[in-house]
C-alpha cells in the first residue's frame, strides 16, 4: 500500500493538480489530506469540489474551520483574516456542508493523522520539542503521527520505551528526495509540508509517499504554475503580500 500524504492546499487549484498528477505517476493507492484545503487562495470551491472526488482520507484543519464560521478568527493575521473573510463569501453551501463534515482526527492500525497536533487537533503547531513532546506522550505507544499545519517539512522522532522525559526527542528539516526510514523502535511526527503555500524557502509543492511495505516515508517538491496561481489572487483582490509569499515560498 502507497499512501500520497499532503496537506495545506490552501484553495491553490493550481499546485493541487500538480501534486494529484506527480501521485499518480508515483502509483499511489490512496491519498491523505491532513487539512487546510481552503484558506489564502484563490480556488476554494475548486479545491474541494477536486479533494471531494478523492477515495482518501480527508482532515479537517483550521482555516477549513474558520471558512464555515467554526473557529474564532481573533487569533488570525490580517492577512489570513482578510483572506479568510474572501472565502467565507465564495463557498458554496455545499462545499460549506462538505468541510462541516470532516473529522480532525483519524486514527488507524498504522498512524495517527491530524492538522495541528494531538494536543490540539486543528490550531497547535508543532515547531519545537516542547510541543512535540506533548503530542508523544498521547501517542502512547502508537509509532507516527502525520501532521500539517506548519508548511514546513521536518521530523520530530525518538526512541521508543523509555521513560517520559528521558527520551531525547530530535528534531530534523526535510527537503526533496529525502527518505525516512520507519522503525519499531522509533516513534515519529512527520510532516510532509504544504502543497499550496510552502514555507520551507522552496517554492515548490510538497508532499508525501508513505508506503506502508518499505515502511518509508519520502518528501517531494515539485513545481506547479505559480504565476497562474497569483494572477488569481491578484484578480480576486487578495491580500498582495499573500500573493508575493509564493514565489518565496515563505
Ligand atoms: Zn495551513
Amino acid at each position: 500500500m502507497r499512501y500520497g500524504i499532503m496537506s495545506d492546499i490552501h484553495s491553490n487549484l493550481a499546485a493541487l493538480e500538480s501534486v494529484l498528477i506527480a501521485m499518480e505517476t508515483e502509483r499511489v493507492d490512496k491519498i491523505i489530506c491532513l487539512g487546510d484545503i481552503v484558506g489564502y487562495g484563490p480556488n476554494p470551491n475548486e479545491c474541494v469540489e477536486r479533494i471531494k472526488e478523492i477515495d482518501g482520507l480527508i482532515l479537517a484543519g483550521n482555516h477549513d474551520l474558520a471558512a464555515i464560521g467554526w473557529e474564532d478568527i481573533e487569533w488570525f493575521n490580517s492577512h489570513a483574516k482578510e483572506a479568510i473573510i474572501w472565502t467565507e463569501g465564495q463557498l458554496a453551501a455545499k462545499n460549506k456542508e462538505y468541510l462541516s463534515h470532516l473529522p480532525e482526527v483519524i486514527s488507524q492500525k498504522d498512524f495517527i493523522l491530524v492538522h495541528g497536533s494531538l494536543y490540539h487537533f486543528t490550531d497547535e503547531y508543532i515547531m519545537t520539542g516542547a510541543t512535540a513532546k506533548k503530542s508523544f506522550e498521547l501517542m502512547k505507544h502508537r509509532g507516527l503521527l502525520l501532521i500539517g499545519h506548519t508548511h514546513y517539512p521536518a521530523t520530530f522522532f525518538r526512541k521508543q520505551g523509555q521513560l517520559t522525559g528521558t527520551s531525547p526527542i530530535q528534531n530534523l528539516r526535510l527537503t526533496d528526495k529525502d527518505v525516512l526510514r520507519l522503525s519499531n523502535d522509533i516513534q515519529s511526527i512527520i510532516s510532509v509540508g504544504s502543497v499550496g503555500q510552502p514555507r520551507d524557502g522552496d517554492s515548490r509543492a510538497s508532499f508525501g509517499i508513505f508506503d506502508l511495505e518499505t515502511r518509508t516515508v519520502t518528501i517531494k517538491k515539485i513545481p506547479y504554475d505559480i504565476k497562474k496561481t497569483q494572477g488569481q489572487m491578484a484578480a480576486a483582490g487578495l491580500p498582495k503580500y499573500l500573493i508575493s509569499r509564493l514565489a518565496m515560498g515563505q
